[in-house]
C-alpha cells in the first residue's frame, strides 16, 4: 500500500463512508492517487474521529477549495467494487425511496466487502520444463528441496497453489524462487480472490443443452430487441408471451449476442431457488461460449457473495442469474438487462430501501443506454399501461411454441358442487376424475393451494371465537405432522388446543385445510398414487425442492400438490391436468391488487399444463365463478382484464394511474401508535394542502404483528418526488416519539 501522508494537490473527490454516510461527502485526493483514483474504489477517510471504509462516488462539477478538506487516508484496492453507473443509480433509489445512502449501499454491496474484506492474492505454480530423469536426479543431490517441489507439481492435476504447497511439504520460498527463475515452474501472475467462486448450483437438475431453431415469433422479438441493442440507446421492452411461449430462449439468444459482442447481462427471476429450471437452461446454453455465469441468490455465504462479487467486477463472469439484489451487479460493459416474470411481487424489497428490482432495472438501464427487457405472460399493470402509452416497446408472443394448444379452463361451481360431495368437501367430482384419468393413463397431475398446514381455523361453536395467535392477529393453523397450532406470520407454535381457551369448551373443532389435509384427502381417494408435496414445511432442506422435481420429471410421482412455489416456471412435459383447489384465497386478499393476483396466479400456474405434446386442462375451483379475472382467465384474455382492471382503478385513483405511497405506524400502544399518525396526518395536510391524495390512517388489514399495532396511511400522488421533498422534511422534524416507529414504502406492493 503507497504512503499516501504528506504531498496533497489539489484534487477533491466524493466519498460515501460507510459508517453513517447518509450521503457523499468531499475529500482531498492525495497526489499519489490523483491520476489513478476511480469512482467505486473503496478507500479509507477520516470521519469524525474515526476511521471509515467508503467508496468513491464522484467527481463534483464544482469542489470546494481542496485545501480546505481533509484527505483520504488510502486506497484500499485497485479493483473498483461499484461501477459509476451503480453509484448515480443508488443515488436515484436513496431520492426516490426516500432513505440515506448509507441504507442503499447495505443492500448494493456485499456485507464482507463493505466490512473491507480482503481478496488475497493466490499464485499458481506450472510445472513447464520438467527436467530429465538424469537432470532430475542430480538435482535430487543437489538441491533436494527444488526436487521436491517438482515432484509435487508434476502429481498436480492442474496448477498448485503455492501458498498451500509451501505450507503443506513444508519447503522454503527461495527453492520455488530458484525454479522460477530457471524456468522449469511457471507462476500465475493473474490476480485470483480469496476462494475460488463455488457455484451452489453447479449440481444443478441437468437440462438439455441443445438450443431450438427460433421459430417466427420468436425472431421477430429479437430482431426487435437487437434493434436497441445495437442503437446503444435505452428502450424498455414488455416481451408479452403466453406460458409456454418460449421467452426463456429469447433472452438466451439476446444474452448470447451480447456475450459474443464482449459485454454482459444481468438476468433477474423472482426467487433462483424456485426457478432451478431457467437457470440449468441458461447455463448449459452459454456454456459454449465459455461465459461464467454467476448465481446470485439468498444462500450463498458471505464468502461466496464476496467472490461472485470480485468476480464479476473484474470482469471473469460475464453474466449474473439472480433475485432482485442481482440489479445492481458490478458487470463492466454491461449490455442488457432481462427480467423474467416482471409481474412478480417478490421484486420489490419488503425492508428499507423498499425498491422495487423491475424499476432500479428499468431506471438502471436508461442510465446507461441499454435495453431492459420485462418478459411475463401476464404483465403488471404498471408496465403494461406503460406499453399501451408507447412508452415501452410492445414485443407480443401470442402463440405456444410448436403450436401446442393452450390449456382448456373448466370452471368449478363449488357453491353446487359441495351438495354433490360425500365424505370430502375439498376435490370437486370434476377434479377427482381427473386425478383418476391421469393415474389412468401414466401422466401427471398438478394441484394448487396456496395455504400450507392442515387445518386453517379453530373455531367454538359455544363462544364463537376462533383461536388467535397471542401476538399476531390471525388465526392459528393446524399443522397435523406435529400437532402444534402455528402462528404463519411470526411462527409462534404451540401444542394444538383440544378445548376453546376462552370458555374451555371441549366442542372446538378445526375448520378449513390446507395441503396437509388435502394430502390426507388425495392418499384417502388414491392410495396407490405417488404424491409429493411441496410448500415451505416440506422444503426447509435446501436441495429438497430440486430432488422432488427432478424426481417429478423422471416419472418418480404421479402428482405434484404445493403452495406457490410452484406456480411459475416449471416446465414438465407429461403434465395434463392442474388443479387450482381454492381459488377464491387470493380473490379475498384485503388489497387492491387482489383480482390482478388471481388473474395472474391462475395464469400461470394453468401455464403448467399441456406443454409437451399432450393437451392439458385447468380444473379451477370457486365459490365465486362469476368474477372478472376467473372469467377473464379462463378465456386466456389479458388484454380484456387488463382493460377493465385499468378502469376500474382509474376510477379510484389507484396504481398505475397514481403512485401509492404507504406509511405505516407501528407501536405496542395501540392508542399511542393511532394518536401519533392521527396527528401527523393533520399536520401534513395543514402545512403542505394538496400534496397528495390522503386516505386514512387506518388499520392495516394484520392489525397486530408480533405485538406491534399498525395503522397506515395511504398516499396518492401523480410525482414521487416532489411529494417526497415536501414530506420528508416534515417527518424528520414532527415524527420523533421513540415508541412509534414509520416507515415509508414508495410504489408498495403489500398492503397488508
Ligand atoms: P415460457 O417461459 O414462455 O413459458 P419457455 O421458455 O419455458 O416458455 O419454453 C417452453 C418450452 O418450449 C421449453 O421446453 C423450451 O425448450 C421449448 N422451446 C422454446 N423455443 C422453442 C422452439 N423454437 N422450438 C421448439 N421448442 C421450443
Ligand atoms: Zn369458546
Ligand atoms: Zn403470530
Amino acid at each position: 500500500m503507497p504512503d499516501l501522508f504528506g504531498e496533497i494537490e489539489p484534487g477533491v473527490a466524493e466519498v460515501v463512508p460507510f459508517d453513517g454516510g447518509a450521503r457523499a461527502y468531499s475529500y482531498s485526493v492525495p497526489a499519489a492517487l490523483k491520476d489513478t483514483l476511480q469512482v467505486g474504489q473503496l478507500v479509507r477517510v477520516p470521519l469524525g474521529g474515526r476511521v471509515s471504509l467508503g467508496v468513491v462516488w464522484r467527481y463534483p462539477a464544482e469542489p470546494p477549495p481542496a485545501a480546505k478538506l481533509r484527505s483520504i487516508i488510502l486506497l484500499e484496492h485497485e479493483q473498483p467494487v461499484m461501477t459509476p453507473d451503480c453509484c448515480k443509480l443508488a443515488e436515484w433509489m436513496a431520492g426516490y425511496y426516500g432513505c440515506g445512502l448509507n441504507s442503499v449501499l447495505e443492500t448494493v454491496l456485499p456485507a464482507a466487502i463493505r466490512k473491507g474484506v480482503r481478496p488475497v492474492l493466490r499464485r499458481l505454480l506450472t510445472l513447464v520444463a520438467p527436467p530429465a530423469p538424469e537432470a532430475l536426479e542430480k538435482l535430487r543431490r543437489k538441491a533436494p528441496r527444488q526436487a521436491q517441489v517438482i515432484d509435487y507439481l508434476a502429481g498436480q492435476p492442474g496448477p498448485a497453489d503455492r501458498a498451500k504447497m509451501v505450507d503443506g511439504i513444508g519447503v522454503a520460498q527461495p527453492a520455488v524462487d530458484a525454479l522460477i527463475k530457471s524456468g522449469v515452474v511457471k507462476e500465475d501472475a493473474s490476480v485470483l480472490w480469496r476462494v475460488a467462486y463455488d457455484d451452489p448450483f453447479a449440481e444443478g437438475e441437468v437440462v438439455a443443452a441443445r438450443g431450438h431453431d427460433l421459430n417466427p415469433q420468436q425472431v421477430t422479438a429479437v430482431a426487435s430487441i437487437s434493434a436497441t441493442l445495437d442503437s446503444k440507446a435505452f428502450r424498455a421492452h414488455l416481451l408479452h408471451g403466453v406460458t409456454g411461449s418460449g421467452k426463456t430462449e429469447v433472452y438466451v439468444a439476446l444474452i448470447r449476442k451480447v456475450v459474443a459482442e464482449g459485454g454482459s447481462a444481468i438476468f433477474l427471476v423472482p426467487e433462483v431457488a424456485l426457478t432451478p429450471q431457467t437457470v440449468g437452461r441458461l447455463r448449459s446454453r452459454l456454456a459454449d461460449l465459455g461465459a461464467k455465469v454467476v448465481v446470485w441468490h439468498s444462500h450463498l455465504s458471505a464468502g461466496e457473495r464476496f467472490d461472485a462479487w470480485m468476480a464479476m467486477s473484474l470482469g471473469q463472469a460475464r453474466v449474473v442469474v439472480g433475485a432482485r439484489s442481482a440489479v445492481f451487479a458490478p458487470l463492466p460493459n454491461l449490455r442488457l438487462i432481462v427480467v423474467d416474470e416482471e409481474h412478480e411481487p417478490s421484486f420489490k424489497q419488503g425492508e428499507t430501501p423498499m425498491y422495487h428490482g423491475r424499476d432500479v432495472a428499468v431506471m438502471r438501464a436508461s442510465m446507461l443506454g441499454i435495453p431492459c427487457v420485462l418478459g411475463s405472460a401476464t404483465p403488471s399493470l404498471e408496465t403494461w399501461k406503460n406499453a399501451q402509452a408507447g412508452r415501452y416497446v410492445l414485443d407480443p408472443m401470442p402463440k405456444r411454441v410448436d403450436d401446442r394448444p393452450m390449456p382448456a379452463f373448466r370452471i368449478v361451481d363449488m357453491r353446487r358442487e359441495v351438495l354433490h360431495l360425500k365424505g370430502q368437501h375439498i376435490l370437486s367430482r370434476e377434479l377427482t376424475d381427473g386425478i383418476r384419468e391421469r393415474l389412468q393413463r401414466r401422466e401427471q397431475s398438478i394441484l394448487f393451494l396456496n395455504r400450507r398446514g392442515h387445518s386453517r381455523s379453530l373455531v367454538c361453536p359455544d363462544c364463537g371465537e376462533s383461536v388467535q395467535c397471542a401476538r399476531c392477529s390471525v388465526s392459528l393453523t393446524l399443522h397435523r405432522t406435529d400437532d402444534t397450532a402455528r402462528c404463519h406470520l411470526c411462527n409462534h407454535q404451540e401444542r394444538a388446543p383440544v378445548v376453546c381457551p376462552q370458555c374451555r369448551s371441549p366442542k372446538v373443532r378445526w375448520k378449513g385445510y390446507g395441503t396437509q389435509k388435502v394430502e390426507e384427502t388425495i392418499a384417502h381417494l388414491f392410495p396407490r398414487a405417488k404424491v409429493a408435496r411441496i410448500d415451505a414445511d416440506t422444503m426447509s432442506k435446501k436441495d429438497r425442492f430440486r430432488q422432488v422435481l427432478s424426481d417429478f420429471r423422471a416419472g418418480k410421482y404421479d402428482l405434484l400438490l404445493g403452495t406457490q412455489m410452484i406456480a411459475k416456471g416449471l416446465d414438465f412435459p407429461r403434465v395434463t391436468l392442474v388443479g387450482i383447489i381454492d381459488a377464491d384465497l387470493s380473490l379475498q386478499l384485503p388489497d387492491f391488487r387482489a383480482g390482478e393476483r388471481t388473474f395472474q396466479l391462475l395464469t400461470q400456474v394453468a401455464g403448467r399444463a399441456g406443454r409437451g405434446d399432450l393437451e392439458g386442462v385447468v380444473v379451477v375451483q370457486s365459490f365465486q365463478p362469476a368474477t372478472d379475472p376467473i372469467q377473464f382467465a379462463k378465456r386466456l384474455d389479458f388484454e380484456g382484464f387488463a382493460a377493465a382492471e385499468l378502469e376500474r382503478r382509474a376510477e379510484f385513483g389507484y396504481p398505475p394511474d397514481r403512485h401509492l405511497i404507504r406509511h405505516v405506524f407501528r407501536g405496542r400502544n395501540a392508542e399511542k401508535v393511532n394518536f401519533v399518525a392521527e396527528a401527523w396526518v393533520k399536520e401534513l395536510e395543514r402545512l403542505h394542502p394538496g400534496v397528495a391524495e390522503v386516505r386514512g390512517p387506518a388499520p392495516c388489514p394484520f392489525e397486530k404483528v408480533q405485538d406491534q399495532h399498525r395503522v397506515h396511511i395511504w398516499y396518492l400522488v401523480s410525482g414521487v418526488k416532489s411529494f417526497l421533498a415536501a414530506l420528508l422534511p416534515l417527518r424528520a422534524k414532527v415524527l420523533r416519539d421513540e415508541d412509534v416507529i414509520d416507515v415509508i414504502d414508495v410504489d408498495a406492493q403489500d398492503c397488508a
